[in-house]
C-alpha cells in the first residue's frame, strides 16, 4: 500500500493518555493538514510517527508500504521513506549541515546496498547548491554547525533542506511555520511545493491557517483532545481561522 495508516492510536508520555484513538489516512500523492488548539497532541503524532522512545503506544497500528511502522526503529523508518520535519529542531554543534545530511544520505544508501561506497562528494556539493538555490540559503551556510545559533528561519529552512536530500515519501512537517516571517514562509513554502509530487505525502501540522495559503492542502483535519474530530476540504482552515475552534468543541461534546 502506498498510504500511511494510523489506526486506533492510542499514546501515553509518563502514563498519561495523550492520543485517544486517532484514524488518519495519508496517501501518497496528497498534502493533508492538521490543525488544532496547542496541547492537543500534534507533535506527540509526530513524533510517534516518527518513533520517539519517549512516546509510548498502548493501542492501535500505525502501517506503511505493508509494514508495521511500530516493530521499526526511528533509523529504520527513515530508510522506509518517512522524515519529521521537528518543531523545535536541536543544535549539534561540531557537525556540518553538509556533513549531516550527507551521513544520513549515506546510511540510507548502505542500509539499501551493504556495498555502496556513499554519494559522490561533488554529485553531493552539486545537489545541495541546488537545493539552497531553490531555498534562497547562502551558501555558506552548508558549512555551519547544525541549528547551533540558528535564527528561527533558518532552523526551518535546513529542516526542508534535509527533506529536499532526503527525498522521503512520507514527510511530516511539525509547525514549520513557526517562528517564520512572511518572506520566510514563503520560501518555505515554495520549496515544499517543488518536492510535492506523487511519490510524496505531506503532512503539514500547524496550529494556524497562515502557512495554507501557500501551500494547498488536499485534506484538513482537526485535532482536539488527542483524537481528529472532523475532516474536510481547504475551506475548513478559512472557516476555523475565523470562527476558531470552540464550535468543533461543542459539536464534539454534542455528539458525545
Ligand atoms: P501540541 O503539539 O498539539 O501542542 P503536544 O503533543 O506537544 O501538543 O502535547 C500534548 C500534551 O502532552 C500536552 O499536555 C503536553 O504537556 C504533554 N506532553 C508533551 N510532551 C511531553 C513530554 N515529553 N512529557 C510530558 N508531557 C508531555
Ligand atoms: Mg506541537
Amino acid at each position: 500500500m502506498t498510504e500511511l495508516i494510523v489506526r486506533n492510536l492510542h499514546v501515553s508520555i509518563e502514563g498519561k493518555e495523550i492520543l485517544k484513538g486517532l484514524n488518519l489516512t495519508l496517501p501518497k500523492g496528497e498534502v493533508h493538514a492538521i490543525m488544532g488548539p496547542n496541547g492537543t497532541g500534534k507533535s506527540t503524532l509526530a513524533y510517534t510517527l516518527m518513533g520517539h522512545p519517549a512516546y509510548e503506544v498502548t493501542e492501535g497500528e500505525i502501517l506503511f508500504k505493508d509494514q508495521n511502522v511500530l516493530e521499526l526503529e526511528p533509523n529504520e523508518r527513515s530508510i522506509l521513506g518517512i522524515f519529521l520535519a521537528f518543531q523545535y529542531p536541536v543544535g549539534i554543534p561540531g557537525v556540518t549541515v553538509a556533513n549531516f545530511i550527507r551521513s544520513a544520505i549515506n546510511a540510507r544508501r548502505r542500509a539499501l546496498n551493504p556495498q555502496d561506497k556513499g554519494i559522490q562528494l561533488l554529485e553531493f556539493r552539486k545537489q545541495v547548491k541546488e537545493k539552497m538555490e531553490l531555498l534562497q540559503m547562502d551558501p555558506a551556510f552548508a558549512g555551519r554547525y547544525l541549528n547551533d545559533g540558528f535564527s528561527g528561519g533558518e532552523k526551518k529552512r535546513a529542516e526542508i533542506l534535509q527533506m529536499a536530500m532526503l527525498k522521503p515519501e512520507i514527510a511530516i512537517l511539525d509547525e514549520t511555520d513557526s517562528g517564520l516571517d512572511i518572506d520566510a514562509l514563503k520560501i518555505v513554502s515554495e520549496g515544499v511545493n517543488t518536492l510535492k509530487g506523487p511519490d510524496l505525502g505531506v503532512l503539514v501540522i500547524t496550529h494556524y491557517q497562515r502557512i495554507l495559503n501557500y501551500i494547498k492542502p488536499d485534506v484538513v483535519h482537526v485535532m482536539m483532545d488527542g483524537r481528529i474530530v472532523e475532516s474536510g476540504g481547504s475551506e475548513l482552515a478559512l472557516h476555523l481561522e475565523e470562527h476558531g475552534y470552540e464550535w468543533i468543541r461543542e459539536k464534539v461534546n454534542g455528539l458525545g
